[in-house]
């Protein structure tokens, strides 16, 4: 019977066979079950492999002479500048290793605002007569360059005053070559001085948080001259196959799947976290580290995460500048071994609505040139007590400045994650454990106004004594905290996967600076007074304790009530991009930034300027996409399935005549109705959703059009998805055009 209808519909005309898009689909699928894994050919020891493309401290010394080898020792240790000889030394050292490796050309490496890094080559050849050339590499080529990247973001600055910028070498992150080139870190700056990149203030902000916190540590020590900042990233990421993402323009465009159901499995099951990761995904990770290996990156962690098709890598942590370098790195060389695989990386903080989001959890801490780690509980009263020192000056320093560290993790990708499953949510607190809580609280409770007697300060050091035992036996450790202790680091977790940890590292280490520079002050006023070290620093804690304690949260982040009761406690929940950036109008902050040397009123201005044009730029694809896609690939294939019904139910009324015909046709009539009520108000908010963006199109303020974009055009998007997912759910499978999130995220 239905092949009848289904002849006499073809003679009906109304079936039009246009299925491109959906055999693409299908295409696409085909080859990825039959994908097999590509091993690399690799047996030996990785310890063998480690840094063999860096020019690191060890090939500097074979390769330099020895007043050079020193000079740029100090230089990177100590960020001072290589005279004229030396840097032309280091760059003909550096220039025979490179061609040794098998490099032809160098590039300085530098992290423009816009998220990732950028390169452009030089060949080392020059010619030097008719046939005749040389390999050519010196210290001006070094230490100074400059791209012509008058498209790089700059909020203004260059295009008001100076339409040149320039890269200049920053020789504390050593140099490597990838592939045929010799990269060497820079940073980016405009020709006027100021900074275009995440790496100089963030070389600033190490600089100021070196120095507030050397002045600190000597309370204790007097041994201690340098304080390095510590980061240990963790990355999270998904992966799918190449072809399916080939076959998803949002996924290509944006990054993240604007549209699709969730799956009927999803990761209810949590059957992915630390499950045993799938053969083809191994062979791309173990040939992704290899290659990060043997560029210095101590990546040693990978295992599942907790989403279908995601996963997780770390190293061992290193000096937070070095760390960020080699976090950039990876998620390049990532990208690049995942298309020999036939995968695609998805950055993305949310590729995929209804799963788990991606992090980029930073462990952070500070470590002392004697080999102290300022944040783990030491072995007796007097280190713990630096200890807690540092312990509460960071707690108080989150607490000051939480609307700062808000922004620094804000984006539009990062929007998504924020809140929803599995992630922190918006609202910036510090989880510490219940022991070191119980200690705080003691603490706050124990310490006398007055003057201490010796008793008392007696006390108060055994309990500080017992530090360690406590932590050792707190395992409590609470996943849903933006902000973690977590024994001897903190670790800040709402961090988005695709960020540059920069954005979050200078805030966190200019806030900190700041923080122990207000601390050694008020200490000093208290001895000046008369009061004993110990004493004056306790009490001082004391009072931090009691200020900061409202940022303090031990319990579940991510249910309802805490956004109610952080509500009541005044802390702030902010949603949205645009809204957590005004916090960079501030005067304060404009003036901690300066105050620290980090980042210039105009810089500020700037940088400000930049996030809110990358928020529009990226919600204005987004908008667009959805547009087209629905226009282009939704609407075509739920008329054409609906074609298929109509002339079905025509066919059956035709045979049944019209009552018995329709009676019979109850489903496919249901179907026909439901499409037509999701195309139209699909339709209906698509529509609506561009008239607010030619409005929004004509503000021109960078603030304002992100305002617009968030409210106006944004808040259209959830509508929009809502039924063209149920038109994926109606529309026969064969005619959907785009790869459906259960063929996305299951790789076998
Ligand atoms: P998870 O959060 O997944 O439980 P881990 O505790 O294993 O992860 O995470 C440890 C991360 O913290 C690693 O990347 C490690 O290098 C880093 N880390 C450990 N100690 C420090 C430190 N002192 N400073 C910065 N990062 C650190
Ligand atoms: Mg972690």
């Amino acid at each position: 019977m239905i092949k009848k209808s289904n002849q006499q519909l073809k003679k009906g005309n109304f079936v039009k066979k246009n299925i491109k898009m959906a055999t693409k689909r299908l295409n696409a699928y085909q080859d990825v079950l039959n994908r097999e894994p590509k091993h690399i050919e690799f047996d030996g020891k990785l310890s063998d492999l480690f840094g063999q493309n860096v020019f690191h401290i060890d090939v500097m010394r074979e390769y330099l002479p020895s007043e050079t080898y020193k000079s740029m020792l100090e230089s990177a240790q100590n960020g001072t500048r290589l005279d004229r000889k030396n840097a032309d030394q280091v760059a003909s050292a550096m220039k025979d290793w490179a061609i040794s490796k098998g490099a032809t050309h160098y590039t300085h490496w530098f992290q423009p605002l816009t998220g990732t890094t950028a390169e452009k080559h030089d060949a080392f050849f020059k010619p030097i007569g008719p046939g005749k050339a040389i390999e050519r590499f010196d210290g001006d080529l070094l230490v100074q360059q400059e791209p012509d990247a008058s498209s790089f973001p700059n909020g203004g600055i260059r295009n008001t005053f100076e339409a040149r910028g320039y890269t200049a070498w920053d020789p504390s992150s050593p140099a490597f070559v990838i592939g045929k080139t010799l990269c060497i870190p820079t940073i980016f700056i405009s020709y006027t001085g100021e900074s275009l990149d995440y790496k100089m203030p963030l070389l600033k902000a190490l600089h100021a948080i070196d120095g507030a916190a050397v002045e600190v540590c000597q309370y204790f020590d007097k041994n201690v001259n340098k304080v390095n900042a510590t980061l240990g990233w963790e990355q999270e990421y998904f992966l799918i196959d190449s072809a399916l993402f080939n076959a998803r323009p949002d996924i290509m465009l944006t990054g993240r799947a604007l549209f699709g159901h969730a799956p009927a499995k999803g990761q209810q099951l949590e059957d992915h976290y630390f499950g045993s990761i799938p053969e083809r995904v191994n062979a791309f990770m173990r040939e992704f580290e290899v290659e990060s290996l043997k560029l210095g990156i101590p990546v040693t962690t990978r295992h599942n995460e907790v989403a279908p098709n995601q996963f997780e890598c770390a190293p061992i942590f290193e000096e937070c500048n070095l760390a960020n370098d080699h976090n950039l790195l990876l998620m390049d060389i990532m990208e690049k071994t995942a298309r020999k695989h036939n995968f695609r990386v998805l950055l993305h903080e949310k590729p995929f609505a209804g799963v788990n989001g991606s992090g980029k959890h930073n462990n952070w801490s500070l470590s002392t040139n004697t080999g102290v780690n300022l944040l783990a509980p030491g072995k007796n009263p007097k280190s713990n007590l630096q200890f807690l020192t540092f312990f509460v000056n960071t707690i108080m320093a989150i607490h000051e400045n939480a609307g700062l560290l808000r922004a620094a993790i804000a984006s539009a990708g990062n929007d998504h994650r924020l809140g929803a499953n599995e992630a922190p949510p918006a609202i910036i607190s510090v989880f510490i454990g219940s022991q070191l809580s119980q200690l705080l609280d003691d603490l706050e409770k124990n310490i006398k106004a007055g003057k201490m007697t010796p008793q008392d300060k007696t006390e108060l050091k055994l309990n500080i004594g017992k530090i360690p035992q406590i932590l050792l036996d707190n395992t409590d450790r609470n996943r849903t905290s933006p902000f973690a202790f977590t024994g001897n680091k903190f670790e800040f977790r709402a961090v988005g996967s695709s960020a540059n940890c920069g954005s979050a590292m200078i805030v966190l280490n200019t806030i900190m600076a700041k923080q122990l520079r207000v601390f050694k002050k008020a200490v000093d006023a208290r001895i000046d007074k008369g009061e004993s070290k110990d004493e004056a620093i306790l009490k001082e804690l004391q009072s931090m304790i009691k200020n900061s304690k409202k940022i303090r949260f031990e319990g579940n982040g991510y249910g309802d009530e805490w956004v109610i009761e952080a509500e009541k406690r005044g802390l702030s929940n902010l949603k949205d991009t645009p809204r957590a950036l005004q916090i960079w109008h501030d005067k304060n902050v404009a003036k901690l930034f300066d105050e620290m040397g980090v980042l210039s009123p105009r810089e500020l201005d700037a940088r400000r300027e930049i996030e809110f044009e990358n928020y529009v730029l990226k919600i204005q694809i987004e908008s667009r996409l959805m547009g087209d896609l629905i226009q282009n690939n939704f609407i075509p294939a739920a008329v054409e399935y609906q074609n298929k019904l109509i002339s079905n139910v025509q066919g059956l009324m035709h045979v049944l005549g019209d009552k018995a015909g329709k009676a019979a046709a109850k489903a496919q009539i249901e179907i026909i109705e439901k499409i037509s009520m999701h195309m139209n108000k699909m339709k209906a908010a698509s529509d609506a959703m561009l008239e607010q963006r030619k409005i929004a199109n004509k503000l021109e303020h960078a603030e304002e059009k992100a305002l617009a974009y968030c409210d106006h055009v944004k808040s259209h998007f959830d509508e929009i998805r809502y039924h063209a997912d149920k038109l994926e759910l109606l529309v026969e499978d064969e005619l959907w055009p785009l790869p459906k999130f259960r063929e996305m995220l299951f790789t076998r």
